[in-house]
């Protein structure tokens, strides 16, 4: 039966596919394997499957030497339903199928196949038959819990997380001919990276706002996705088909062959559209009356500098640097791998300008899932960004160490994100200092690097001229300005339809910083998600703003705005927008 789900658009496009659901079991492993290990995952399920029928039989031995009081005729029955349930030929080939065709690790195509049966459990009638689902739930687990202590052949569970190696292990684009789409209950940022170059079509989860950080990942990712579905991995079965619409937020469950012909057909579409941006590519980004705008890449890891090049991005105005900190269960990258990574990052943009965000962890963005910060009511307003990286100085400085020497290699910009006190300003200008001097004593070299702030918090935008007698350079964080300004959380999707990057109050934050550092000769982008959202696009250059930081998969709609826009003409709408009680309605004029 059709039906749909809404949610949130956060990346365009539409996606048809099989579901993939995910999340279930938060502890067990999902990750795609080598087509060559197919038997060797084969091998160490059975070795998992043969240890819990060994232990089943040892009980049954134990119980046979006791008196029916000991042991009731229940448990021997019991044993024998597990052992039963445990040769069930559904259960084995259903397993053996997911691994051969879909490439799952033995853990997750054991899930997915336990939760396909249990369904069918579910819908029985006979009610000592519906009720073998916990049954075979438990000889599940005891699977599960043996095959935890053996190793996987192929990777590691443990490294699963891990946004370096997992990328290689699920590039298997092609291994499968059937179109893959994600459906999860929530996927941490950590998870999302490693799904980045996966085989996966499309997204959904049930939480999660527009600008959580979930979302900008899977935006980065360019695939149609939708957060905040609330129940969508409630209502929807693990390998039903499903079309995602990431242009108007909705997924549309088992659809009827007329409305599979209609979104194939948008599909299509989207595909030309696509085309034709592409042509823009190497078009300079300039106004009809002249204005060069610049057009940079938001990226996470340094291999998207490919991206953000394929794009034609003429920089990268935000890295964020802390996705190399994730995932890494408390092993956080020394200086010498933070450096290799910048300078790849560097490299990587062939001599256009990096600006290297310090690591900004905390709130929706945790060091890794085990590390979720449950112990304070409010950590968006807690220790994150630069009060973490205060509160850890040693931290601070290798990052800071790493990101100077990596501008030996090319021009590199360094940006501090959530300051509001000049003292926090004092404190990190003075570290940047003192990893210089550390630099020095140490003989190593280090290039220059413009330093910058991110304007994110609304007490920042309030005391523009400290932050503009201290910076080079300022950058619009509008994420976290609309969240903080307008006290909602970005990442709650029940209170979504209160984040509003138009209302007045952000407006005037935004319009007065830009015009504050304008007004200091002093360079100010913004590199929120405003910036790659062409609704707002002929707004901000209203407002004087010509450096627009977003991702890369962006870039081009928003220069098609460009290329349309006359400046002269927009600052005067500009002013009466900024005016307007309502300045959505004048926004969609
Ligand atoms: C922002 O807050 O707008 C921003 C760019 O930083 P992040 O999304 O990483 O918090
Ligand atoms: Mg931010």
């Amino acid at each position: 039966m059709t039906f749909a789900i809404h949610g949130l658009p956060v990346a365009r496009g539409i996606a048809i596919g099989r579901a993939v659901l995910m999340g279930g079991r938060v502890d067990v492993a999902h990750y795609f394997i080598d087509p060559m290990q197919v038997d060797a995952e084969i091998a160490r399920l059975r070795e998992g499957r043969d240890a819990v029928v060994d232990e089943i039989h040892r009980l049954q031995q134990t119980i046979a030497g006791m008196g029916p009081k000991e042991a009731p005729h229940e448990l021997t029955a019991l044993l024998d339903v597990h052992l039963m349930l445990l040769q069930d030929q559904e259960l084995v080939a259903g397993v053996k199928h997911w691994i051969t065709e879909r490439f799952y690790n033995a853990e997750w195509a054991l899930t997915t196949q336990l939760e396909l049966l249990s369904r069918q459990f579910d819908e029985m009638e006979d009610e000592y038959l519906r009720e073998r689902k916990s049954d075979l739930e438990q000889v599940a687990e005891r699977i599960l819990r043996y095959m935890k202590g053996v190793g996987s052949p192929v990777v590691q569970p443990g490294a699963r997380r891990g946004p370096g190696p997992r990328q290689q292990d699920l590039q298997l684009e092609g291994t499968t001919d059937v179109p893959l789409v994600l459906i999860a209950h929530d996927l941490s940022p950590a998870d999302m990276l490693q799904f980045k170059q996966s085989v996966f079509a499309g997204f959904v989860t049930d939480v999660g706002g527009k600008t959580s950080h979930t979302a900008i990942v899977a935006r980065s990712m360019d695939i149609p996705a939708v957060v905040g579905a609330r129940s969508a991995s409630h209502l929807v079965r693990q390998d039903d088909w499903v079309i995602i619409d990431g242009d108007a937020g909705v997924m549309i469950v088992d659809p009827s062959p007329i409305i599979l012909a209609e979104y194939g057909f948008k599909q299509r579409q989207a595909e030309l559209e696509r085309g034709r941006l592409a042509r823009l590519r190497h078009t300079p980004a300039v106004t009809l009356d002249g204005e060069k705008i610049d057009l940079l890449a938001n990226i996470e890891m340094p291999e998207d500098a490919a991206g953000a090049l394929a794009a034609g991005a003429v920089g990268v105005g935000l890295f964020r640097s802390e996705f190399l900190f994730m995932g890494r269960q408390g092993k956080l990258p020394d200086e010498e791998e933070q450096y290799q990574a910048y300078k790849r990052a560097v490299e990587g943009m062939q001599g256009l300008p990096v600006t290297i965000r310090t690591i900004d962890v905390g709130a929706d963005k945790p060091l890794d899932d085990t590390r979720r910060d449950e112990a304070h009511l409010n950590p968006a307003l807690g220790l994150r960004a630069i009060r973490w990286s205060l509160a850890e100085p040693s931290m601070f400085l290798t990052q800071l160490r790493a990101i100077l020497r990596a501008a030996v290699h090319g021009k590199v910009n360094m940006m501090i994100p959530m300051l509001a006190h000049a003292s926090e300003i004092r404190q990190t200008l003075s570290l940047i200092d003192y990893a210089r001097a550390e630099l020095d004593n140490r003989g190593v070299a280090y290039g220059p690097v413009a330093v910058g702030a991110m304007i994110e918090i609304p007490a920042a935008a309030l005391i523009l001229p400290t932050f503009l007698k201290y910076f080079d350079f300022l950058s619009i964080g509008t994420n976290d300005l609309i969240q903080y300004t307008l006290a909602i959380d970005r990442a709650d999707e029940s209170v979504a339809h209160l984040y509003d990057p138009c209302h007045p109050a952000v407006l005037r934050l935004v319009a007065d910083t830009i015009a504050a550092a304008r007004a200091q000769g002093k360079p100010v982008s913004v590199c929120g998600e405003m910036a790659g959202d062409v609704a707002y696009t002929r707004l901000l250059l209203g407002l004087g703003l010509r450096s627009f930081s977003m991702h890369p998969a962006q870039v081009l709609a928003v220069k098609q705005e460009v290329l349309r826009a006359d400046t002269a003409r927009l600052a005067p709408w500009a002013r009466d927008v900024l005016a307007a009680e309502d300045p959505a309605d004048l926004l969609a004029e």
